[in-house]
Protein backbone atom coordinates (compact mmCIF):
# COMPACT_ATOMS: atom_id res chain seq x y z
CA UNK A 1 0.00 0.00 0.00
CA UNK A 2 1.44 3.39 -1.00
CA UNK A 3 2.31 5.99 1.91
CA UNK A 4 -0.55 8.10 1.35
CA UNK A 5 -3.25 5.60 1.08
CA UNK A 6 -2.82 5.84 5.14
CA UNK A 7 -4.13 9.11 5.48
CA UNK A 8 -8.07 10.38 4.63
CA UNK A 9 -8.78 12.75 3.10
CA UNK A 10 -9.93 16.14 4.84
CA UNK A 11 -13.03 18.02 4.54
CA UNK A 12 -10.93 20.94 2.89
CA UNK A 13 -10.02 18.34 0.01
CA UNK A 14 -13.81 17.59 -1.23
CA UNK A 15 -14.61 20.48 -3.57
CA UNK A 16 -14.37 19.14 -7.30
CA UNK A 17 -11.29 21.05 -7.80
CA UNK A 18 -9.07 18.37 -9.85
CA UNK A 19 -7.05 18.20 -12.77
CA UNK A 20 -9.44 18.23 -15.79
CA UNK A 21 -9.48 14.65 -17.84
CA UNK A 22 -7.71 14.77 -20.98
CA UNK A 23 -9.39 16.69 -23.44
CA UNK A 24 -10.74 14.30 -26.64
CA UNK A 25 -8.92 13.10 -28.98
CA UNK A 26 -8.49 15.68 -31.94
CA UNK A 27 -9.11 13.29 -35.09
CA UNK A 28 -5.57 12.71 -36.60
CA UNK A 29 -3.89 12.91 -40.10
CA UNK A 30 -3.95 9.60 -42.22
CA UNK A 31 -0.49 8.48 -42.20
CA UNK A 32 1.17 6.34 -44.16
CA UNK A 33 3.52 4.67 -42.04
CA UNK A 34 2.67 2.76 -38.77
CA UNK A 35 2.41 5.23 -35.47
CA UNK A 36 5.54 4.59 -33.22
CA UNK A 37 4.11 2.04 -30.02
CA UNK A 38 4.86 4.17 -27.27
CA UNK A 39 4.08 2.75 -23.57
CA UNK A 40 2.62 4.83 -20.71
CA UNK A 41 3.10 3.06 -16.53
CA UNK A 42 1.27 5.33 -13.72
CA UNK A 43 -1.62 7.79 -14.83
CA UNK A 44 -1.64 9.84 -11.60
CA UNK A 45 -1.91 13.56 -11.82
CA UNK A 46 0.93 13.80 -13.58
CA UNK A 47 1.04 11.07 -15.89
CA UNK A 48 -2.52 11.15 -16.86
CA UNK A 49 -1.73 14.55 -18.70
CA UNK A 50 1.68 13.01 -19.83
CA UNK A 51 -0.06 10.08 -21.67
CA UNK A 52 -2.77 11.99 -23.04
CA UNK A 53 -0.05 14.47 -24.76
CA UNK A 54 1.90 11.32 -26.45
CA UNK A 55 -1.82 9.87 -27.54
CA UNK A 56 -2.34 13.57 -29.24
CA UNK A 57 1.19 13.72 -30.88
CA UNK A 58 -0.28 10.74 -33.19
CA UNK A 59 1.88 7.69 -31.46
CA UNK A 60 0.24 4.48 -30.51
CA UNK A 61 0.07 4.44 -26.57
CA UNK A 62 -0.61 1.60 -24.48
CA UNK A 63 -1.26 2.45 -21.02
CA UNK A 64 -0.85 0.66 -17.66
CA UNK A 65 -1.79 1.90 -13.87
CA UNK A 66 -2.43 -0.07 -10.80
CA UNK A 67 -5.70 1.39 -10.33
CA UNK A 68 -7.55 0.70 -13.88
CA UNK A 69 -10.22 3.33 -13.40
CA UNK A 70 -7.92 5.89 -14.26
CA UNK A 71 -6.94 4.12 -17.43
CA UNK A 72 -10.78 5.12 -18.51
CA UNK A 73 -10.15 8.72 -19.58
CA UNK A 74 -6.98 7.51 -21.79
CA UNK A 75 -8.95 5.03 -23.56
CA UNK A 76 -11.37 7.29 -24.25
CA UNK A 77 -8.80 9.33 -26.02
CA UNK A 78 -8.10 6.39 -28.05
CA UNK A 79 -4.86 4.35 -26.19
CA UNK A 80 -4.96 0.45 -25.17
CA UNK A 81 -5.01 -0.60 -21.94
CA UNK A 82 -2.61 -2.76 -20.81
CA UNK A 83 -3.30 -5.31 -17.85
CA UNK A 84 0.44 -5.47 -16.69
CA UNK A 85 3.33 -3.52 -17.48
CA UNK A 86 4.84 -6.20 -19.05
CA UNK A 87 2.63 -6.67 -21.75
CA UNK A 88 3.41 -2.75 -22.37
CA UNK A 89 7.00 -3.33 -22.46
CA UNK A 90 6.33 -6.17 -24.58
CA UNK A 91 4.63 -4.67 -27.38
CA UNK A 92 5.89 -0.95 -27.27
CA UNK A 93 9.77 0.53 -28.26
CA UNK A 94 9.39 3.55 -26.09
CA UNK A 95 7.83 3.15 -22.53
CA UNK A 96 7.68 6.10 -19.85
CA UNK A 97 7.04 5.34 -16.23
CA UNK A 98 5.90 8.21 -14.29
CA UNK A 99 5.04 6.76 -10.40
CA UNK A 100 4.92 8.04 -6.76
CA UNK A 101 8.10 6.88 -5.62
CA UNK A 102 11.06 4.62 -5.16
CA UNK A 103 9.25 1.37 -4.01
CA UNK A 104 6.36 2.19 -6.86
CA UNK A 105 9.30 2.68 -9.73
CA UNK A 106 11.07 -0.38 -8.52
CA UNK A 107 7.96 -2.74 -8.46
CA UNK A 108 6.52 -1.97 -11.54
CA UNK A 109 9.93 -1.99 -13.62
CA UNK A 110 11.72 -4.85 -11.46
CA UNK A 111 9.20 -7.09 -9.41
CA UNK A 112 8.04 -10.47 -10.18
CA UNK A 113 6.36 -12.15 -13.47
CA UNK A 114 4.52 -8.68 -14.61
CA UNK A 115 6.63 -6.54 -14.28
CA UNK A 116 8.30 -4.03 -17.05
CA UNK A 117 11.71 -5.74 -17.13
CA UNK A 118 10.21 -9.09 -17.80
CA UNK A 119 8.34 -8.11 -20.89
CA UNK A 120 11.48 -6.42 -22.45
CA UNK A 121 13.73 -9.98 -21.89
CA UNK A 122 10.44 -11.04 -23.55
CA UNK A 123 10.84 -9.12 -26.70
CA UNK A 124 11.77 -11.26 -29.80
CA UNK A 125 15.30 -10.78 -31.18
CA UNK A 126 14.18 -8.92 -33.86
CA UNK A 127 12.08 -6.21 -32.99
CA UNK A 128 13.23 -3.01 -32.25
CA UNK A 129 15.08 -1.79 -29.43
CA UNK A 130 13.64 -1.12 -26.60
CA UNK A 131 13.77 2.33 -24.34
CA UNK A 132 12.30 2.66 -21.21
CA UNK A 133 12.04 6.54 -19.34
CA UNK A 134 11.51 6.62 -15.55
CA UNK A 135 10.12 9.91 -15.18
CA UNK A 136 9.38 9.49 -11.70
CA UNK A 137 11.41 11.05 -8.89
CA UNK A 138 13.64 8.88 -7.03
CA UNK A 139 17.03 8.74 -5.35
CA UNK A 140 19.49 7.91 -6.88
CA UNK A 141 20.24 4.26 -5.90
CA UNK A 142 16.15 4.03 -7.74
CA UNK A 143 17.56 5.28 -10.75
CA UNK A 144 20.96 2.69 -10.99
CA UNK A 145 19.16 0.13 -9.69
CA UNK A 146 16.24 -0.12 -12.33
CA UNK A 147 18.93 1.09 -15.31
CA UNK A 148 20.88 -2.14 -14.46
CA UNK A 149 17.58 -4.26 -14.22
CA UNK A 150 16.61 -2.95 -18.01
CA UNK A 151 20.15 -3.51 -19.15
CA UNK A 152 20.43 -6.83 -17.66
CA UNK A 153 16.71 -7.65 -19.58
CA UNK A 154 17.73 -6.54 -22.51
CA UNK A 155 21.12 -8.63 -22.74
CA UNK A 156 19.22 -11.34 -21.74
CA UNK A 157 16.37 -10.70 -24.83
CA UNK A 158 19.48 -10.99 -26.89
CA UNK A 159 18.45 -7.06 -27.51
CA UNK A 160 21.89 -4.63 -27.93
CA UNK A 161 21.69 -2.69 -24.79
CA UNK A 162 23.86 0.38 -26.24
CA UNK A 163 20.87 1.03 -28.75
CA UNK A 164 17.92 2.29 -26.39
CA UNK A 165 18.40 1.31 -22.66
CA UNK A 166 17.52 3.40 -19.74
CA UNK A 167 17.06 7.47 -19.24
CA UNK A 168 16.20 8.63 -15.91
CA UNK A 169 13.86 11.58 -16.99
CA UNK A 170 12.58 13.24 -13.70
CA UNK A 171 10.39 16.19 -14.27
CA UNK A 172 10.02 20.17 -13.37
CA UNK A 173 6.63 21.33 -13.74
CA UNK A 174 3.23 20.72 -12.45
CA UNK A 175 0.08 19.09 -14.29
CA UNK A 176 -0.90 22.11 -16.41
CA UNK A 177 2.68 21.92 -17.96
CA UNK A 178 2.05 17.92 -18.86
CA UNK A 179 -1.33 19.02 -20.39
CA UNK A 180 0.58 21.86 -22.47
CA UNK A 181 3.51 20.05 -23.32
CA UNK A 182 6.09 22.83 -21.45
CA UNK A 183 7.49 20.62 -18.46
CA UNK A 184 11.46 20.27 -18.14
CA UNK A 185 12.83 17.32 -18.13
CA UNK A 186 16.31 16.13 -16.44
CA UNK A 187 17.66 13.38 -18.05
CA UNK A 188 20.51 11.03 -16.77
CA UNK A 189 21.60 8.03 -18.90
CA UNK A 190 23.22 7.25 -22.09
CA UNK A 191 23.49 9.32 -25.54
CA UNK A 192 21.46 6.18 -27.31
CA UNK A 193 18.52 6.37 -24.79
CA UNK A 194 18.54 10.41 -24.58
CA UNK A 195 18.21 10.42 -28.56
CA UNK A 196 16.00 7.39 -28.76
CA UNK A 197 13.47 9.63 -25.92
CA UNK A 198 13.63 12.75 -27.97
CA UNK A 199 11.37 12.20 -30.75
CA UNK A 200 8.63 14.15 -31.72
CA UNK A 201 6.32 10.98 -30.10
CA UNK A 202 8.37 10.67 -26.57
CA UNK A 203 10.13 14.13 -24.43
CA UNK A 204 9.58 16.66 -27.30
CA UNK A 205 5.64 15.86 -26.95
CA UNK A 206 5.83 16.57 -23.50
CA UNK A 207 8.22 19.10 -22.56
CA UNK A 208 10.08 22.16 -24.04
CA UNK A 209 13.51 21.99 -22.37
CA UNK A 210 15.56 19.02 -21.62
CA UNK A 211 18.94 18.56 -20.43
CA UNK A 212 20.81 15.29 -20.78
CA UNK A 213 23.35 15.79 -17.27
CA UNK A 214 25.43 12.80 -17.24
CA UNK A 215 25.94 9.10 -18.19
CA UNK A 216 23.99 8.31 -14.74
CA UNK A 217 20.24 7.73 -13.84
CA UNK A 218 22.05 8.73 -10.66
CA UNK A 219 22.75 12.12 -11.86
CA UNK A 220 19.33 13.13 -13.03
CA UNK A 221 18.15 11.79 -9.70
CA UNK A 222 20.00 14.05 -7.60
CA UNK A 223 19.86 17.30 -9.72
CA UNK A 224 15.87 16.82 -9.21
CA UNK A 225 16.17 16.64 -5.57
CA UNK A 226 18.26 19.63 -5.76
CA UNK A 227 15.12 21.51 -7.18
CA UNK A 228 12.89 19.81 -4.47
CA UNK A 229 15.18 21.37 -2.02
CA UNK A 230 14.46 24.79 -3.05
CA UNK A 231 10.51 24.13 -3.39
CA UNK A 232 9.91 22.17 -0.26
CA UNK A 233 12.00 24.67 1.69
CA UNK A 234 10.31 27.91 -0.27
CA UNK A 235 6.71 26.91 0.57
CA UNK A 236 7.95 25.92 4.14
CA UNK A 237 9.19 29.42 4.54
CA UNK A 238 6.06 30.72 2.91
CA UNK A 239 3.85 29.08 5.32
CA UNK A 240 5.61 29.92 8.31
CA UNK A 241 5.71 33.74 7.01
CA UNK A 242 1.79 33.47 6.23
CA UNK A 243 1.31 31.69 10.15
CA UNK A 244 3.16 34.29 11.62
CA UNK A 245 1.63 37.25 9.57
CA UNK A 246 -1.71 36.32 11.32
CA UNK A 247 -0.61 35.15 14.67
CA UNK A 248 0.53 38.86 14.42
CA UNK A 249 -2.59 40.59 13.18
CA UNK A 250 -1.48 41.75 10.11
CA UNK A 251 -3.32 41.29 7.07
CA UNK A 252 -2.19 38.41 5.15
CA UNK A 253 -2.96 39.29 1.90
CA UNK A 254 -1.18 42.89 1.98
CA UNK A 255 2.05 40.71 3.17
CA UNK A 256 1.99 38.59 -0.02
CA UNK A 257 1.10 41.62 -2.13
CA UNK A 258 4.36 43.03 -0.63
CA UNK A 259 5.84 39.93 -0.99
CA UNK A 260 5.13 38.81 -4.88
CA UNK A 261 6.00 43.05 -5.53
CA UNK A 262 9.78 42.40 -3.73
CA UNK A 263 12.81 40.80 -5.25
CA UNK A 264 12.13 37.76 -3.18
CA UNK A 265 8.63 37.51 -4.89
CA UNK A 266 8.38 34.43 -7.21
CA UNK A 267 5.28 32.97 -9.18
CA UNK A 268 5.48 29.96 -6.92
CA UNK A 269 5.50 31.84 -4.05
CA UNK A 270 2.39 33.80 -5.18
CA UNK A 271 0.34 30.93 -6.17
CA UNK A 272 0.75 28.98 -3.29
CA UNK A 273 0.40 31.87 -0.55
CA UNK A 274 -2.84 32.77 -2.63
CA UNK A 275 -3.78 28.58 -1.96
CA UNK A 276 -2.93 29.28 2.06
CA UNK A 277 -4.64 32.47 2.61
CA UNK A 278 -7.85 30.83 0.88
CA UNK A 279 -7.59 27.70 2.54
CA UNK A 280 -7.24 25.47 -1.17
CA UNK A 281 -5.63 22.71 -1.22
CA UNK A 282 -7.36 20.11 -3.75
CA UNK A 283 -4.28 18.56 -4.95
CA UNK A 284 -1.46 19.63 -7.69
CA UNK A 285 1.82 18.32 -5.84
CA UNK A 286 1.32 16.43 -2.57
CA UNK A 287 2.12 16.65 0.69
CA UNK A 288 3.23 12.79 0.78
CA UNK A 289 5.71 13.33 -2.49
CA UNK A 290 6.88 16.93 -1.27
CA UNK A 291 7.96 15.28 1.81
CA UNK A 292 9.48 12.06 0.40
CA UNK A 293 11.36 14.44 -1.82
CA UNK A 294 13.09 16.16 1.03
CA UNK A 295 13.11 12.38 2.92
CA UNK A 296 15.71 11.64 -0.63
CA UNK A 297 17.11 14.79 -0.26
CA UNK A 298 18.06 14.34 3.19
CA UNK A 299 19.41 10.95 2.77
CA UNK A 300 21.57 12.01 0.20
CA UNK A 301 23.02 15.43 2.38
CA UNK A 302 23.39 12.50 5.36
CA UNK A 303 25.11 10.02 2.58
CA UNK A 304 27.74 13.14 1.87
CA UNK A 305 27.89 14.58 5.25
CA UNK A 306 26.60 17.91 4.69
CA UNK A 307 24.31 19.31 7.02
CA UNK A 308 21.12 20.32 5.58
CA UNK A 309 19.19 21.99 8.56
CA UNK A 310 16.71 24.03 6.53
CA UNK A 311 15.52 21.08 4.89
CA UNK A 312 15.46 18.58 7.95
CA UNK A 313 13.22 21.17 10.00
CA UNK A 314 10.65 22.06 6.56
CA UNK A 315 10.68 18.31 6.36
CA UNK A 316 9.47 17.96 10.18
CA UNK A 317 6.73 20.48 9.28
CA UNK A 318 5.54 18.16 6.27
CA UNK A 319 5.75 15.00 8.68
CA UNK A 320 2.95 17.01 10.89
CA UNK A 321 1.30 17.90 8.10
CA UNK A 322 0.90 14.17 7.27
CA UNK A 323 0.07 13.42 10.79
CA UNK A 324 -2.42 15.51 10.23
CA UNK A 325 -4.40 13.67 7.38
CA UNK A 326 -2.84 15.75 4.85
CA UNK A 327 -0.61 13.20 3.45
CA UNK A 328 -3.17 14.01 -0.08
CA UNK A 329 -3.87 17.77 0.07
CA UNK A 330 -1.44 20.54 -2.36
CA UNK A 331 1.54 20.91 -0.66
CA UNK A 332 0.52 24.62 0.60
CA UNK A 333 -1.49 22.60 2.97
CA UNK A 334 1.70 22.39 4.98
CA UNK A 335 0.47 25.92 6.52
CA UNK A 336 -1.63 24.24 8.69
CA UNK A 337 1.32 22.14 10.29
CA UNK A 338 1.86 25.79 11.53
CA UNK A 339 -1.39 26.56 11.98
CA UNK A 340 -1.37 23.51 14.56
CA UNK A 341 1.06 25.30 16.64
CA UNK A 342 -0.54 28.67 16.65
CA UNK A 343 -2.45 29.45 20.07
CA UNK A 344 -5.98 29.64 19.16
CA UNK A 345 -7.56 32.62 21.03
CA UNK A 346 -6.28 35.78 23.20
CA UNK A 347 -6.74 33.41 26.52
CA UNK A 348 -3.65 31.51 25.34
CA UNK A 349 -1.83 35.04 25.32
CA UNK A 350 -2.12 35.60 29.18
CA UNK A 351 -1.10 32.15 30.31
CA UNK A 352 -4.98 30.78 30.68
CA UNK A 353 -4.66 27.96 28.21
CA UNK A 354 -7.51 26.34 28.33
P1 LIG B 1 0.08 10.69 -7.94
O1 LIG B 1 -1.04 11.45 -8.56
O2 LIG B 1 0.00 10.38 -6.50
O3 LIG B 1 0.23 9.32 -8.79
C1 LIG B 1 1.11 8.33 -8.35
C2 LIG B 1 1.13 7.18 -9.37
O4 LIG B 1 1.97 6.13 -8.85
C3 LIG B 1 -0.25 6.55 -9.60
O5 LIG B 1 -0.33 6.09 -10.92
C4 LIG B 1 -0.22 5.38 -8.62
O6 LIG B 1 -1.11 4.35 -8.94
C5 LIG B 1 1.21 4.92 -8.79
N1 LIG B 1 1.67 4.08 -7.68
C6 LIG B 1 1.91 4.44 -6.40
N2 LIG B 1 2.35 3.40 -5.67
C7 LIG B 1 2.38 2.33 -6.54
C8 LIG B 1 2.76 0.98 -6.40
N3 LIG B 1 3.20 0.49 -5.23
N4 LIG B 1 2.66 0.17 -7.46
C9 LIG B 1 2.23 0.66 -8.66
N5 LIG B 1 1.87 1.95 -8.86
C10 LIG B 1 1.94 2.77 -7.80
O7 LIG B 1 1.48 11.43 -8.20
P2 LIG B 1 1.90 12.47 -9.34
O8 LIG B 1 1.62 13.84 -8.86
O9 LIG B 1 1.38 12.03 -10.64
O10 LIG B 1 3.50 12.31 -9.27
C11 LIG B 1 4.17 11.24 -9.93
C12 LIG B 1 5.68 11.46 -9.80
O11 LIG B 1 6.02 12.72 -10.39
C13 LIG B 1 6.20 11.52 -8.37
O12 LIG B 1 7.46 10.93 -8.31
C14 LIG B 1 6.28 13.01 -8.08
O13 LIG B 1 7.23 13.30 -7.06
C15 LIG B 1 6.70 13.55 -9.44
N6 LIG B 1 6.31 14.94 -9.73
C16 LIG B 1 5.04 15.38 -9.47
C17 LIG B 1 4.70 16.71 -9.78
C18 LIG B 1 3.33 17.28 -9.51
O14 LIG B 1 3.14 18.51 -9.66
N7 LIG B 1 2.33 16.49 -9.14
C19 LIG B 1 5.66 17.55 -10.35
C20 LIG B 1 6.93 17.05 -10.63
C21 LIG B 1 7.24 15.74 -10.32
P3 LIG B 1 -2.64 4.38 -8.40
O15 LIG B 1 -3.36 5.30 -9.32
O16 LIG B 1 -3.10 2.97 -8.49
O17 LIG B 1 -2.57 4.89 -6.97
Amino acid sequence: MHIAARFTTPRVLQSPRRPPEPRPLVPRARKMSAPPKVGFLGLGIMGAQMAARLVRSGAQVTVWNRSLAKTEPLKALGALVASTPREVTTSCDLVFAMLADPQAAMKVATEGPDAAVAGIAARPPTAAPITYVDCSTVDAATGEFVGNAVRAAMVAGAADPDKGGFLAAPVSGGWRDCRDGTLLFLCGGSRAAYDAACVPHGLDAMGHKRWLLGPNPGDAARAKLMLQVMMGNMVGSLAEMMALSKASGLDERAVLDVLSNSAMGNPLCTAKGKLMMEMKYEPNFQVYLQQKDLRLALQLADDLGVPAPISAAANAQYVRARQMCLANADFAAVRMAYEAEVPPDKESETGELN
